[in-house]
């Protein structure tokens, strides 16, 4: 039991966490401006024990009075529309919000977990990705504000555990899919879920034959939570290594959604990696975690989420109309 600062905790996996810690008897101050996260993420959590938002950018100075025992790293937009949208953010919530971070958990002794990427390999050219390859990625592209950034923050994270013997864990997360992430969030598994359930055409970029390892997203926070109790500080693969093409991917949504859609082939975009799939050992040996939900079980939760989440968007604006 301790007390813990969620940066991004408004977020997709941010809000996930704070829902964890606090079942399991943490506190959390979460951290939050509300770029990407939401309130809805965390609304049933507002007046339980134990919790405490404060809508703040980690990109400037962050404080946070009184004990606290780890701060969580998770602050960063995390979709390819992002990068194109707000780069400039996301290079600075990567670079001074992580330093920011650092400076709050070195100053209250307190454990460091740094939310990274497999962006941080890139256009990968090994292939599973163990945490030992050092990527292949392209800093002047589009992507490169997202994977530099990320990239930044791990060295930063280091040298404060080599400099200042910051106590310090390092997650690369993977594509991870599930409840909470925004209708409009742009990723592949939520584009395709919300079209299918609109009956739109299923928006396959290139010719779908580029791939990726989907992690529902349970699966990742439980492997996050038990890298952050373990005593393993290099980076650290958490992802699910059941590799699909996006094709088959499309073609999984519209079977389990039971859609109409057919399935359109868009412009591939830049840079866009064309394989994916965690060497998962270490977390396998050093932590005893492994993913448990396959990509049909996923896919039909999240649905039922999105189901749901466009049911309150209709009601929502049928009641602006009123
Ligand atoms: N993608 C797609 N259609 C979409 C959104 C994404 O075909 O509507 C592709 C995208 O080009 C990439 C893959 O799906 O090849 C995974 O994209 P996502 O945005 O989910 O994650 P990332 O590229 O960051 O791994």
């Amino acid at each position: 039991m301790g007390r813990v600062v969620v940066t991004g905790g408004a977020g997709f996996l941010g809000s996930h966490i704070c829902h964890r810690l606090l079942d399991r008897g943490d506190e959390v101050v979460c951290l939050d401006n509300l770029i990407t996260g939401s309130l809805s993420n965390i609304a049933d959590l507002f007046g339980r024990r134990g919790f405490a938002f404060v809508e703040h950018d980690v990109s400037t100075y962050v404080w946070v009075p009184g004990d606290v025992d780890a701060v969580l790293h998770f602050a960063s937009p995390a979709s390819p529309i992002d990068f194109e949208r707000i780069p400039i953010q996301i290079l600075k919530v990567g670079s001074l919000g992580t330093h920011n971070a650092l400076g709050l958990a070195k100053a209250k002794g307190a454990r460091f977990f740094l939310a990274s990427t497999s962006e941080v390999y890139g256009d990968p050219q090994v292939h599973p990705q163990p945490e030992s390859y050092w990527g292949n990625v392209n800093p002047i592209g589009p992507r490169g504000v997202y994977d530099e950034a990320k990239r930044f923050a791990e060295a930063m994270t280091m040298a404060y555990h080599r400099h200042h013997g910051l106590d310090v864990r390092i997650v690369r997360i993977f594509n991870t899919y599930g409840p909470q992430m925004r209708v409009d969030d742009g990723r592949s598994v939520s584009n395709f879920i919300v079209q299918a359930l609109r009956g739109e055409p299923i928006t396959v970029f290139g010719d779908g034959t580029q791939t990726r390892s989907f992690c529902y997203v349970d699966d990742e926070v439980r492997g996050f939570l038990a890298l952050l109790d373990s005593d393993v500080v290099g980076p650290t693969n958490i992802g699910n290594p059941h590799e699909y093409t996006i094709l088959e991917l499309a073609e999984a949504v519209i079977d389990v959604t039971g859609s109409s859609s057919e399935i359109v082939f868009r412009p591939l975009p830049v840079d866009d990696p064309m394989q994916r799939k965690p060497d998962i050992t270490r977390a396998v040996e050093k932590l005893g975690w492994q993913p448990e939900v396959d990509l049909r079980a996923g896919i039909e939760k999240t649905a039922a989420y999105f189901a749901q989440a466009l049911a309150d968007q209709a009601a929502a604006a049928a009641a602006d109309q009123a």
